[in-house]
């Protein structure tokens, strides 16, 4: 019986490849992680520079939702974030407080 290392579903329909992903969790690995890590790290360095709320906000939200996407493959050992996501999360709450007083 397989067991996705990404989202964890398991069962005897389920059919994983060689990167143990199911086929929902599998397009994303091939396709757009590599994008999300890259949009990630200018967020990151972008947001070291902002210098209005505006932008900021824009930036938090990308850096967030493509955070929140590359999680469950950290935790599978198949993405490489910059640093730990759980760190990056701290930093990226840090920043919207800056900008929230
Ligand atoms: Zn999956």
């Amino acid at each position: 019986m397989a067991q996705c290392r990404c989202c964890h579903t398991r069962g005897f329909m389920v059919e994983t490849d060689v990167n143990g992903l199911c086929e929902a969790c599998a397009p994303y690995y091939y396709l757009q992680m590599d994008e999300d890590i890259k949009t990630l790290q200018l967020s990151l360095q972008a947001l070291s520079r902002i210098q209005y709320a505006g932008a900021a906000a824009a930036r938090l939200e990308i850096a967030r939702e493509s955070l929140e996407r590359l999680r469950p493959y950290e935790a599978a050992k198949l993405a490489r974030l910059p640093k730990p996501s759980d760190e990056i999360a701290r930093d990226l709450d840090e920043l919207e407080a800056q900008w929230t007083d």
